[in-house]
């Protein structure tokens, strides 16, 4: 059965739904000890796949400027593991592309400057373009000018014309949340230099299927793209998908590199060779993804539960979105987690969406010193379990939700 809407991509009329996430508060809007008593806006959360050109997406698109608003919490900064990959993929661009004081590197979605600011130490001109106040206003403080406003089509002409085109585009987890994907696609070849290249980094929808990472989906993100949905979509504007690397960073992520000439390498064919052999562009791939969602929901409450009937209390950590979209589909409340902590200080103080677990920062684990600490964050886990030697020292315990939950 079809879902009466058209894909962000080619516009095909007959997607196919593959998992319902059912109506759900919005990921990232924490809710403010005033906010606790008002109704939260909730809104559907179907995925759905399109047979023509492969891209797998949410059917929803909940506008952005109730999105990405003033409040929007994330700022990048705050993770040490992010800081550390962009810098190092800055230098590498650096020195590949030969980049100096006449090149122009320009960030979509740039957040708080964590990135850009790499090329400004190298004395490289940089341009920031972010929606977000908060994060925009702390980029500039840094040295990193930043345009507070939304990457369209219009812009990139209007940059384009003032002979403002760039020679490197970052785009790092923005091109699955834009609605107008193929304006943003179109922005990019606009605004690139004919030698310029665009690198821009995605979460791979085959480690999310292969993983059951199915909290990496909420209404920020509308696509979940694999190569092969890519190279439509780029190809569609004149772009080309030369490069391809795959990162362990966010559950499994894409690195692309995107130039206006073709010259599609080795690592681009051998990506779209297995995506053909395990049939990720085909619906196929996508057919038992609900039934392996729903079982992971279900190990990971008799986990908890368990835990609770033997007396023991749990903590979570990372009020991130994908925490969001977890706890309120497995159905995570103050009767299994008593709060949640997270490094964020624009966080602390808050509620989770929808199931208003408190949110802390981290110093409250050494004081309450829960049995165990459910990691919402898994994707920086690694990260987070070295912060927390101290609270490990004293006998508390990791839960790892994704892909199969368990005690670490
Ligand atoms: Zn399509």
């Amino acid at each position: 059965m079809a879902t009466g809407v058209n894909c962000r991509s080619c516009g095909h009329a007959g997607l196919k739904p593959v998992l319902d996430l059912g109506r759900t508060p919005l990921a990232d809007r924490l809710v403010s000890a005033a906010q606790l008593a008002e109704q939260e806006p909730a809104y559907p959360l179907q995925v759905a796949f399109c047979s023509q050109c492969s891209l797998l997406q949410i059917i929803e698109t909940v506008p952005p400027e109730v999105l990405f608003c003033e409040d929007y919490p994330y700022y990048s900064s705050f993770s040490d593991a992010l800081l550390r990959h962009s810098r190092d993929n800055v230098l590498d661009l650096i020195r590949r592309r030969d980049l100096g004081s006449q090149s122009l590197a320009v960030e979509l979605a740039s957040n708080d400057g964590y990135l850009l600011k790499n090329y400004v130490e190298a004395g490289i001109p940089v341009l920031g373009i972010d929606p977000a106040e908060g994060p925009a206003r702390e980029a500039e403080k840094i040295g990193v000018r930043t345009l507070n406003t939304f990457f369209t089509v219009e812009l990139a002409k209007r940059l384009a014309a003032e002979g403002r085109q760039a020679d490197v585009i970052h785009g790092n987890n923005v091109l699955a949340h834009v609605a107008d994907t193929n304006g943003f696609v179109g922005g990019i070849a606009t605004l690139l230099k004919d030698g310029g290249v665009a690198v821009i980094e995605v979460p791979y929808v085959k480690d999310l299927i292969d993983h059951r990472e199915f909290d990496t989906i909420y209404h920020e993100h509308l696509c979940y793209f694999s190569v092969t949905a890519l190279d439509h979509l780029f190809r569609r504007h004149g772009l080309y998908l030369n490069e391809v690397k795959r990162l362990s960073i966010h559950g499994g992520s894409l690195r692309l590199y995107v130039e206006k000439v073709e010259r599609v390498g080795p690592s681009m064919q051998e990506l779209l060779a297995l995506e053909a052999a395990e049939r990720v562009d085909r619906i196929d791939f996508y057919h038992d993804f609900a039934r392996r969602v729903e079982h992971l929901k279900a190990e990971l409450l008799v986990l908890l539960r368990g835990l609770k009937a033997d007396g023991r209390t749990i903590a979570a950590y990372g009020a991130a979105a994908k925490g969001a979209t977890l706890i309120n589909y497995v159905g995570i409340g103050r009767d299994l987690v008593d709060f949640v902590v997270d490094r964020n200080i624009h966080k602390q103080g808050k509620y989770m969406p929808g199931q208003h677990l408190p949110i802390f920062g981290p110093e409250k684990l050494l004081e309450a010193q829960p049995d165990f600490v459910l990691l919402l964050a898994w994707n920086f886990a690694t990260e987070i379990i070295e912060q927390q030697a101290e609270y490990a020292r004293r006998g508390g315990r990791f839960i790892v939700p994704v892909p199969v939950p368990r005690v670490v």
